[in-house]
């Protein structure tokens, strides 16, 4: 085989693989599972939210350097990869304002995926699918691999390779950490990986018992005390705790670092709930509440307030206010679990940003080898940011690997 192959057909190894064979480097695809990118295929619940509108490093999460995160994304800037797909791949795209997410205006994530693969096809590198690589080894001048088709283990050279075998969340997909075995046998370290962007567990009943009900929210995840994250978006009741994007996003601060999630319901801080009800004073407090929230949460925190809905506001005393405004605007949710890999959309962790070159992504540890997508220590947030960083760091990976081996 030698010149360059890559490991993984996600979506950033579909973007190393065509950059790299747009240069014309001779490069195969090595993917494990019967076909590339099944995760596109199931993203953004079938219509593949493959960008976001706007983005800034404040989107991303990393334990490393966030100079190294800026310098790549500056790599490709956002406006140059919306223009890539829609005019290069020709992808008509569909811009949510409201929720500043792009989507293919097909709506459908297996136009995405087919596309890519057949762009890859057209730029001439060769896709070997259920080829899955079990073993990388230097061998001086390259790589050898051990590669499982069909039953058989083959060894196969490798000028360069690209290590694009994702990370370890939902593993029924093909990405089922072997990247992360695959990187530290090659020399690599690892920061702890989490699920990421995860459902997260609740021991309460009665908030379980809202599952189905969503509820814009400001929330909080606190660190010993500390803020660390602030947003608004929704969550989402569910039978075993909560989700949404609001939980989604917020989930890597619980699992990883045991954070404190507090949220403040309809956005509305002590004052702005205070507002809100005594706008219209003789009304009873849990229409008030109800014609910003869900009835049943509006009944569930009157009732944890000792309040009985029927008060009219103007008849609230001081005592209830105090116990009523934090359930509002400040309510911590109890969490003891999440749902783990299997529900997770990525990982958070894996090989830090420090030990690749950040104008190259070549491994520091292994000459020749180059990394990108998931296997990084990098999460993006929901609304297209885990996607940019595959096609960013993807697309550099590629680039940069055939720029080495016509250098060779
Ligand atoms: C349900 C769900 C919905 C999502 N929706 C969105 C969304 O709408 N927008 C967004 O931005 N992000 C979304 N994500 C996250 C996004 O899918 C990932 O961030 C992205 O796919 C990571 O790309 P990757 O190429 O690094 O890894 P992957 O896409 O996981 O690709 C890795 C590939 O490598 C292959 N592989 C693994 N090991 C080997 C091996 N040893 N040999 C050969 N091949 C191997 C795997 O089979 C896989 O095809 C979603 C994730 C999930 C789970």
């Amino acid at each position: 085989m030698a010149g360059l192959v890559v490991v993984g057909g996600g979506a950033a190894g579909l973007m190393a693989a065509l950059f790299a064979a747009r240069t014309g480097a001779p490069v195969s695809l090595l993917e494990g599972s019967r076909a590339c990118g099944l995760k596109i295929l199931i993203s953004g619940g079938g219509r593949c939210n493959l960008l976001p509108m706007a983005s800034d490093p404040s989107d991303f999460f990393t334990t490393g350097s966030r100079n190294v995160l800026k310098r790549l994304f500056r790599t490709w800037r956002l406006e140059d990869v919306t223009s890539f797909f829609a005019e290069d791949l020709g992808i008509a795209l569909r811009f949510e304002e409201e929720s500043g997410k792009v989507f293919p205006a097909s709506q459908s994530a297996k136009a995405v995926r087919n596309r890519l693969v057949e762009a890859v096809i057209e730029a001439g590198a060769e896709i070997r699918t259920s080829h899955r690589v079990e073993a990388i080894e230097p061998d001086g001048e390259g790589f050898e691999l051990e590669v499982g088709h069909a039953g058989e283990t083959r060894r196969l050279r490798a000028d360069r390779v690209v290590l694009a075998a994702g990370g370890q969340s939902l593993p029924k997909t093909g990405s089922d950490g072997s990247a992360f075995r695959l990187a530290t046998a090659l020399g690599h370290s690892l920061t702890p990986r989490h699920p990421a962007l995860v459902p997260l567990r609740s021991p309460d009943p009665e908030l379980r018992a809202l599952a189905g009900i969503a509820v814009p929210v400001r929330w909080q995840a606190r660190v010993h005390g500390k803020l660390v994250e602030e947003r608004e978006r929704e969550l989402l009741f569910t039978h075993r705790g909560v989700s949404g994007p609001a939980i989604l996003d917020a989930s890597h601060w619980v699992v990883r670092d045991g954070a404190t999630l507090r949220v403040a319901w309809a956005g509305l801080d002590e004052e702005g709930w205070r507002r809100h009800a005594e706008a219209e004073s003789r009304k009873r407090i849990d229409q008030r509440l109800s014609d910003l929230l869900p009835r049943r949460l509006s009944e569930l925190l009157l009732a944890r307030a000792g309040i009985p809905g029927r008060t009219r506001v103007v008849q609230l005393h001081p005592k209830q206010w105090r116990r009523l405004l934090p359930l509002l605007a400040a309510f911590e949710l109890p969490i003891d679990g999440d749902e783990g890999y299997a529900k997770a959309e990525v990982t958070s962790g894996g090989v830090p940003l420090s030990e690749v070159k950040p104008s190259t992504l070549e491994s520091r540890c292994s000459a020749g080898l180059f990394l990108c997508g998931e296997v990084f220590d990098v999460i993006g947030r929901m609304g297209g940011f885990n996607f940019l960083w595959a096609w960013v760091t993807g697309r550099l990976a590629g680039e940069s690997a055939a720029a080495s081996l016509a250098r060779a």
